[in-house]
Order: C-alpha cells, then sequence, then structure tokens
C-alpha cells in the first residue's frame, strides 16, 4: 500500500466510530475500524490481526457483524494508528468538526458531488488497495455500484440522524436518497419536499448533528440592503444568504457553514466576521426564488421608485438628488450646487441660466419667457469650481480659459430626459458661461390632432395648413433667436409625421426629440453640416426634410434642389420680417427665379410674454402708448385711446409677475403668383410686403396689437419685442 493510500485512508477515518473503541485495544490487537460504509465497517488490520476478534469487538460495539477488512503492513499500520492516537486526544471538538463537514456534504450538498467522486476513486480506481471480505478472501471494495455507493456513503449520516430521531424510515431515507441522487438536490429538502419530515424537524437534524445553530425563518425576511451586502452570483454559487446586518456585524446563513473558503470571501467581500448560521438548502432555494426572481426584481424597482417618488414630496432636497444621481458624482458641495442650479432653471421653465462675472462676484441669471432675471450670487471663491464641474460634464477642456468653448450635457430630471447646450466666452479675464435648457423629448405619435399654434388665430392656422398641404417647396419660419421658430416648425412635422411618409431632420441642436421622426445632428468639427448632411439624407428617400437653419449659400443651394426633386423642406432663417426674408435669400447668392419657383410661404414670428388673466386689470391707453403701437394716424390713435387694454398687476398664480407663459406673433406670407412676380423683378422688400399686406396679410406689429385688444398682452411687451411702430 502506497503512501498516499495511507493518507486516504487517515481522510476517510471516521472518529465517531473509532472512539468507540479504546486506542490501547486497538494496538494491542492490530485493527483500526475506518468508517461504515453501505453497512460493513471497514477495519485496517495487519497481517498478524486476529480477525475473529475484531469481529466479535465490533459486533459486541456496533451490533454489525458485516466486516470488511484493509490489509495493511505493520509499519503503515503503525503511521496511521499513532495518526489516530494524535487526533482521538482532542476528539472531541476534532471529531465534530469532520463530521460537521461530512454531515454537511452529505445533506446539504448532494449535488455537490465531489467528495463523493473522490471517494469513489479510492475505492474502485485504484485496485491496489487490498480489501479482505470478512472471511478473509481478497474482494473489490465497492460491490456495490459506484453511485450507490457514493450517494450511500454522502448520505448515510443526515439519514441515520432523522432515523435514529424517529423521523422517517430506513425505507423512506433510501426511497429519498435515490430521489436526492437523480434531481441533484440535498436528502434533507426532499425529504421535507416529500413531506416525510417537517422543515423544523429537519433543523433539529441537522443543529442536532453540526451544533450549529439554524437560521430562523424570521431571519429570512432580507432587507435589500443587507442583501446586496453579497453579490448576487456569489449568493448563488456558494449557498450564502446575508441575513442580518448593522454596520459592524453580519449574520450569514450558509448551507455549509464549514466551507472555510467561501467564510474568507464573505469576510474579504465585507470586511466583518460573519457569524455562520445552518441554512437548509430547502429555505435557501426559497429564498433565492423570493430575492433573485427576475420579476420579484422589477416589481421591487417600481416599488423603490414609488418610494422615492413618494419622498420628493417630502423633502425637496430628493429632486436634487435625482439630477444627482445622472451627473454621477454626489459627495460634492459643488455639484449638489450645479445640481440645483439646473434642476431650479428647468422648474421655474428657464430658457438659459447664465453664469456670468460682475465686478466683485459671479451671478447665475435666468431667462424665463425671454427675460432675464438675475437668480443668486454665487458663493464667494465657487466659481472656478462650479465653472469647471460644467465644463467637465459637457465634456469640455477645463483648462481652457481664454478661448470661447461648446459643449453639451444631458440629464434625467423628474423622468423627463433634458439636453443642455453650454458655452463659454472669455470676458474680460473672466468666463461667462451660457446653458441652453432644452425641451424634453416629446411624443408625435398623436398626429391626428388638431394643430395647435399657440398665438396663432384660427385664419392663421388656416393659411399654415394650406402651406403645409403642398407636395414639395420650401416653407421658412424667421425670427432672432428664442422667437419659437423651431417650435412652430416641429408643430408642422407632427400635423404631418405619418407612418407612410419618411421625415428626416437635420439639427444643431436637436431641440426636441420627436418619436418616429430620424434626427441627425451636425457636427462642423466633424465635416459634417447642413449641406453635407442634407445630401447624404436626400439619398435616404425622405419626403419631409427639417433643415435646423439656413446658414449659408451651400445649405440654401441644396434646400432648394431637394425642394426641386419634390421634396418638402422646412427651415429657419434669421431675418427680422417674411418680406425681407426674400430679399435675405437673393442677397445669400440664390437665383430669384429659383427662390420664386420654390418658396411655399414663411413665417416670421416672435414672442411676448401672455398677461395672466387671472390678476391683469383694464384701463385706457395713453396717447404716448398709443403712438407706439399705432401706425396709422390720428383717427387710428384716438380709436386706440378708447379700446380698454389691460395692463399686469402680479398674483400667486404668477408669482407675482404679471404675465404667465408666452404668446406667439405670427407674420404669415404665403408666395402667391403677385409675390412671385415681384421677386422676379428683383423687387425690394418693402414692395412685397405691401403687396402682401395688400392680399389680407398681418404683419407682426398688427398681430400683435390684436393681442393687446385682446388683451391676451400688453404695450410694454408689443414694445419690447417689436420695438415701437414708427422708428
Ligand atoms: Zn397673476
Amino acid at each position: 500500500m502506497t503512501t498516499s493510500s495511507i493518507d486516504k485512508l487517515k481522510s476517510k477515518l471516521d472518529f465517531s466510530i473509532i472512539t468507540n473503541f479504546s486506542n490501547e485495544d486497538l494496538i494491542a490487537n492490530l485493527y483500526i475500524p475506518v468508517c461504515e460504509v453501505s453497512g460493513y465497517v471497514y477495519v485496517v488490520v495487519t497481517p498478524n490481526t486476529h480477525l475473529d476478534y475484531v469481529k466479535s469487538k465490533i459486533k459486541d460495539t456496533f451490533g454489525i457483524d458485516s466486516l470488511k477488512f484493509a490489509k495493511v503492513e505493520e509499519a503503515e499500520f503503525n503511521e496511521l494508528f499513532s495518526y489516530v492516537e494524535q487526533n482521538t486526544e482532542q476528539n472531541t471538538e476534532k471529531n465534530t468538526e469532520k463530521n460537521d463537514i461530512l454531515e454537511l456534504k452529505d445533506d446539504d450538498n448532494a449535488e455537490n458531488t465531489d467528495s463523493g467522486e473522490i471517494l469513489l476513486k479510492y475505492d474502485s480506481d485504484e485496485p491496489d488497495d487490498v480489501v479482505i471480505s470478512e472471511d478473509g478472501t481478497e474482494q473489490d471494495a465497492d460491490d456495490a455500484s459506484p453511485d450507490d455507493f457514493g450517494t450511500k456513503y454522502l448520505s448515510k449520516k443526515i439519514g441515520e440522524v432523522i432515523i435514529s430521531m424517529g423521523l422517517a424510515t430506513n425505507e423512506q431515507i433510501f426511497n429519498a436518497l435515490i430521489a436526492a441522487k437523480r434531481e441533484h438536490i440535498p436528502l434533507g429538502t426532499i425529504l421535507v419536499r416529500q413531506s416525510i419530515i417537517t422543515l423544523d424537524q429537519l433543523k433539529m437534524a441537522l443543529r442536532a448533528q453540526l451544533g450549529i445553530d439554524t437560521v430562523d425563518s424570521e431571519q429570512l425576511n432580507i432587507s435589500e440592503k443587507v442583501l446586496s451586502i453579497l453579490p448576487e452570483d456569489f449568493i448563488k454559487m456558494y449557498k450564502v444568504l446575508p441575513l442580518v446586518s448593522d454596520d459592524r456585524s453580519l449574520v450569514v446563513g450558509m448551507v455549509n457553514p464549514n466551507d472555510k473558503q467561501t467564510v474568507a470571501n464573505i469576510i474579504a467581500y465585507t470586511g466583518m466576521n460573519p457569524k455562520i448560521l445552518v441554512l437548509t438548502h430547502y429555505e435557501f432555494s426559497m429564498c433565492v426564488q423570493k430575492y433573485f426572481n427576475e420579476t420579484t426584481k422589477a416589481t421591487n424597482k417600481i416599488i423603490k421608485k414609488i418610494e422615492r417618488q413618494a419622498l420628493s414630496f417630502d423633502r425637496e432636497e430628493t429632486l436634487f438628488e435625482q439630477a444627482q444621481k445622472e451627473l454621477k458624482d454626489d459627495s460634492n458641495i459643488v455639484v449638489k450646487f450645479v445640481n440645483k442650479m439646473i434642476s431650479d432653471g428647468i422648474d421655474m421653465g428657464a430658457s438659459d441660466i447664465h453664469i456670468e462675472p460682475r465686478l466683485d462676484c459671479y451671478v447665475v441669471r435666468y431667462r424665463k419667457d425671454g427675460i432675464l432675471r438675475v437668480a443668486l450670487k454665487l458663493p464667494e471663491k465657487s466659481e472656478l469650481a462650479i465653472l469647471t464641474r460644467l465644463k467637465v460634464i459637457s465634456k469640455m477642456n477645463i483648462a481652457e480659459h481664454r478661448r470661447p468653448q461648446d459643449g453639451s450635457f444631458s440629464i434625467t430630471y423628474k423622468e423627463k430626459d433634458y439636453d443642455f447646450r453650454i458655452n463659454t466666452l472669455p470676458v474680460g479675464d473672466a468666463e461667462k458661461m451660457v446653458i441652453r435648457i432644452l425641451a424634453p423629448a416629446v411624443s408625435m405619435a398623436t398626429s391626428k390632432e388638431e394643430m395647435v399654434i399657440v398665438g396663432a388665430s384660427k385664419e392663421d392656422t388656416e393659411l399654415i395648413k394650406k402651406m403645409e398641404s403642398v407636395p414639395n417647396g420650401i416653407i421658412l419660419t424667421t425670427g432672432p433667436t428664442g422667437s419659437g421658430k423651431t417650435t412652430t416648425l416641429y408643430t408642422l412635422l407632427k400635423a404631418i409625421n405619418d407612418e407612410k411618409i419618411n421625415i428626416t431632420t437635420i439639427e444643431d441642436p436637436i431641440e426636441i426629440r420627436i418619436d418616429g421622426i430620424n434626427q441627425s445632428q451636425i457636427n462642423t468639427k466633424a465635416g459634417i453640416t447642413f449641406a453635407s448632411c442634407m445630401r447624404a439624407i436626400l439619398r435616404q428617400d425622405p419626403d419631409v426634410i427639417l433643415v435646423g437653419e439656413i446658414r449659408d449659400i451651400e445649405t440654401l443651394e441644396t434646400a432648394i434642389s431637394a425642394a426641386l426633386t419634390g421634396h418638402l423642406v422646412l427651415s429657419t432663417l434669421h431675418t427680422n420680417s417674411a418680406a425681407s426674408t426674400i430679399t435675405r435669400l437673393i442677397d445669400m447668392g440664390a437665383k430669384d427665379y429659383l427662390v420664386s419657383s420654390t418658396l411655399v410661404g414663411i413665417i416670421a414670428q416672435r414672442l411676448v410674454r401672455n398677461l395672466c388673466p387671472h390678476c391683469r386689470s383694464q384701463y385706457y391707453p395713453t396717447r404716448e402708448e398709443a403712438e407706439l403701437v399705432i401706425s396709422g394716424g390720428e383717427e387710428e390713435i384716438q380709436k386706440f385711446m378708447k379700446t380698454p387694454v389691460y395692463k399686469p398687476n402680479g398674483c400667486e398664480q404668477c408669482n407675482y409677475e404679471g404675465y404667465k407663459g408666452r404668446l406667439g406673433v405670427y407674420e404669415i406670407m404665403p408666395i402667391t403668383k403677385e409675390i412671385k412676380r415681384l421677386i422676379a423683378q428683383g423687387a425690394h422688400d418693402i414692395q412685397i410686403e405691401e403687396a402682401a399686406v395688400g392680399s389680407g396679410m398681418n404683419t407682426l406689429h398688427q398681430a400683435c396689437l390684436k393681442h393687446i385688444i385682446e388683451g391676451k398682452t400688453t404695450v410694454s411687451e408689443f414694445v419690447r419685442v417689436l420695438g415701437p411702430v414708427k422708428e
């Protein structure tokens, strides 16, 4: 017998059997009972052992007379015996521990057949291990099939405990073992599942067997926080569950509580020395189902979300926390400040946030309804940190202070996605930063609803609809930045959006994300310009193209050729009036006959503040006011002075501002035959405007005056946005 065989015998020594015999007796009579397998007691003997003595001794002690003898040389026997001697000295403790491992593997880890396999190999694959039957003849160690041998060996102990506790019969255990082996489920779990024993009885058996407390069922209501102490994969692989924890202590349930490596890993993960409890495989499976099931996880997420939302009503801070989460880092006070600044901007409906240097400090101003107002002073010496934070999130060069820079970032706030365009400008020794807040994504799915252009009269809307019904051509909206041009174009798109047509946009930036529309973003740094992007898009078979802005002749020419080849092109231009748009196009270099043949209509527009209907008060305008808004003669001025109009006051509803929201002012010019003729003649924009007014067009001034008379806005808004009518 080889040394390694002796080592394997050592590993198989069952001290719960050995300790029934005195060491003196073993050495005097040259035998060592090793273990019990399949009803046989395996005994190591030497050529000089008196086998009859051993047989009767073991029968007297165990009531078993089926023995299998393993014959070894005397030297080997001595080696094994001294090992037994060493280990039986402190055997009470050692014994339990060894048994624990064995038992556990028996019971609750039947699917982990590693240990079983090792044993099988030892007994079946090494024919050198001579086994002598009780009558002294040699025979193979495993007369049972390897499978049975392994299972029966592994399962013997827990089965025995359960039997000896009177909880199950031999036959029940035997049948359960077959099922356990077949399904790779531990015996204990099978017995519970088959209602042969209760879970409590299984736990009682385990406690008796292992001397370790079992998990209390109440401990299995694990909080999500505690559960997340260990990674899901780890929990599933090593069959452990974190049960209870504060920051300093941790209680862990383990299916294999003596798996020292796993315990070491838990310590490494958590930095805590866990108290270990025995967890049955049955309970473990129930918990995995309960906590790691995908549906359960999804539900928990929703519940968490609802809880968080509910919290946000209680605590103002949660609003910023949400933004913070999007902006990753939440530790820093600067981050909190920046997030608050941004979320405040969104909450108040601001379109821009200006962060600008003053003589001795930095101020933050918000533009709302077209009006800038100072909101706050930056904390002293914080400006650099705040500007740097904004540069970081918008991917700008933080070291660059002397050159203007552009960037962008996005956040999700109150479940809406907001995009921000941000740019810097060196001002003296300092830097000014402007953050443009772009509206959250909208759904364009409901294309069947009535087109609503805020501030447009019924007639205006009809005119726009008529323009839009042409199959090809160019429709332009014009006005300065912030006059609502893009919003109008999106409204037009929304009205014509349909599965049957292909709508593509080229924008800089994409101001509103729309469902069902292909939106592309230009990137001049990467060579993606309006013109190059448009040429690419034309190859994609579009029906309608929205070009964010016509800035140069190249884009204009591409737009014209798209219109000529059967596409509807929508775009914007920075001009003051509808008529001046035509002359601008020609000034840019477009051929007048191409402009007259492709242009369908122009919508010039502005936004004025909408009077708060709750607190406005009526009055008769003064002569000074009338002269600011009336272009006609004395008679018309007198007439206006007798017309009741409204002024703002301020109430709770409008935050004491007197105004609430904004209203569009439109000058809509369809390109009629007469105007086409004027374009071909190279007419001045004044002539074109006169012709348009002659055929019923309302100028911006007239449209805004109408809003004043209708009590929707004020004389001062008229002057602020359009300037006095007579300049
Ligand atoms: Zn009000």
